[in-house]
């Protein structure tokens, strides 16, 4: 089953990005951490889709693409949830490059949340359960966002 969106704006892109991490937060307790793998154009709107997603989760610092760091963690202050975990695969060559961030313990933390941008990159790492968003660029203003 899979959910499809039509965005106007990166705020409409945003809130939809919100809405997830509200679910999520009211989501009941799970045995690995929450993990979105997001995959989709350049430009397609992940990054901002993540800043939505942040500011759901109560993170107040500014989402970047982490053009020369792989891996961010921020603080979540919630009664289900510890760290949110940014990463983004696109200038990875090869998944040990993500292994060796510790990965495995991160996303079998029932206490963390964790967003893959390029996660096609690293679909074989990628837990069971992953939440899959694609993101394509349909005009200047429009993208689609198909959740499964
Ligand atoms: P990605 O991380 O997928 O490469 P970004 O989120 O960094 O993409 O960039 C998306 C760009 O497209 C931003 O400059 C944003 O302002 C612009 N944009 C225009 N319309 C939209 C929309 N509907 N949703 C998301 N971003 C949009
Ligand atoms: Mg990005």
């Amino acid at each position: 089953m899979s959910t499809r969106f039509l965005t106007a704006s990166p705020a409409q892109t945003q809130k939809i990005g919100k809405e997830l991490a509200k679910n999520i937060l009211r989501s009941k307790r799970r045995r690995i951490a929450a993990v979105l793998g997001i995959v989709g154009d350049l430009g397609g709107g992940k990054t901002t889709f993540l800043q939505g997603f942040a500011k759901g989760l109560g993170i107040k610092q500014k989402i970047l693409s982490p053009t020369f760091v792989i891996m961010k963690r921020f603080k979540i202050k919630d009664l289900g949830f510890n760290n949110f975990y940014h990463l983004d695969c696109y200038r990875i060559q090869k998944p040990r490059e993500i292994l060796d961030l510790d990965f495995k313990k991160i996303i079998s933390n029932p206490k963390n949340i964790v967003a893959v941008e390029w996660a096609d990159r690293i679909r074989k790492i990628m837990p069971k359960g992953t939440i899959w968003l694609d993101f394509k660029f349909v005009d200047s203003k429009t993208r689609k966002i198909i959740i499964k």
